[in-house]
């Protein structure tokens, strides 16, 4: 594989399983002149499992980011490519990275995603929660009040939460989730990717008694995902599922639907097309 000269990759690793390395990013990693990686010895383990040879691994992490960052910029404007990693999944995603990608950035230099795993997405992908609209938090704050005054900031959003957190405080959080967003469909996933990959489903209060009642669940990294605030329309849309659904066990679907706009208000072409599904799922149609 042929590098770009002067280039940063920021390439995502896997987050647990390392089938999900990508074959791009494989040989970037084997190509490089230099990897910037958040843990080197992390990542050393990644590079011998995929046979990667004499790494030119660089340390690059919160704590020395500002003495890295100069001599990383140095190397790309004399022409040298950099990887950029971190111990798992996408760089800059609560991971290190945000200062070299937008030092290359103000000089003009290239950076160029190496895509593959996010926990975020992965979770998202999967739970079963909204995707049309999200938004990321990253991690938590570490005290209740602090939390709660963070839930709160975000209570008024529509789309899914996401939030990192580790397995060991995650009934801390729940507790915080129930006091403020207590309703919520919740989705907790866990270990990812792994052996003992887990998504549990619940409310906040719920999902409680199943991680304080199961060592395991108290284990490991997950993602917490919660359902946005339900819209007017959500509400709506759920109530006219419901009187539709009444009434079609009683009338021919067209009359069906004319009662239910006059009952409900909402349009005769959305509820056509609702009419339509659930008479299919009443007669067993489609798979
Ligand atoms: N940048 C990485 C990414 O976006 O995939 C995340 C790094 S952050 C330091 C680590 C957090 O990501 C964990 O605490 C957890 O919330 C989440 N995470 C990482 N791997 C995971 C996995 N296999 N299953 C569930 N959550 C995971």
């Amino acid at each position: 594989m042929t590098l770009d000269f002067g280039t940063l990759y920021v390439v995502a690793t896997p987050i647990g399983n390392l089938m999900d390395m990508t074959e791009r990013a494989r040989q970037v990693l084997a190509n490089v002149n230099w990897i910037a990686a958040e843990d080197t010895r992390e990542t050393l383990h990644l590079l011998n499992h995929f046979g990667i040879g004499a790494p030119r691994l660089v340390a690059y992490h919160d704590h020395n980011e500002l003495s890295v960052v100069p001599r990383l910029l140095t190397a790309l404007e004399s022409g040298q490519t950099v990887a950029l990693v971190s111990d798992a999944g996408t760089p800059l995603l609560s991971d290190p990275g945000y200062r070299i990608v937008v030092a290359a950035r103000e000089r003009g230099l290239a950076v160029v995603p190496v895509p593959g795993a996010c926990a975020a997405i992965c979770a998202l992908s999967a739970a079963g929660l909204p995707t049309d609209r999200f938004l990321f938090l990253g991690f938590p704050p570490r005290t209740s009040p602090q939390r709660q005054t963070w839930l709160t900031a975000v209570a008024q959003e529509s789309g899914t939460l996401i939030v990192y957190e580790r397995a060991a405080r995650v009934l801390e959080t729940l507790a915080d989730v129930d006091a403020i967003l207590s309703e919520r469909r919740v989705v907790l996933a866990r270990e990812m990717t792994k052996r003992f990959e887990t998504f549990l489903i619940g409310t906040a209060a719920e999902l409680i008694t199943r991680v304080a009642a199961d060592a395991d669940q108290q284990r490991g990294e997950l993602v917490m995902l919660i359902a946005g605030r339900a819209t007017a329309d959500d509400a709506l849309a759920t109530e006219a599922e419901r009187v539709l659904k009444i009434l079609l066990a009683q009338l021919p679907l067209r009359q069906a639907i004319d009662a239910t706009v006059q009952i409900t208000g909402i349009k005769k072409n959305v509820l056509y097309k609702l009419g339509l599904e659930l008479s299919a799922s009443k007669t067993g149609e489609g798979i």
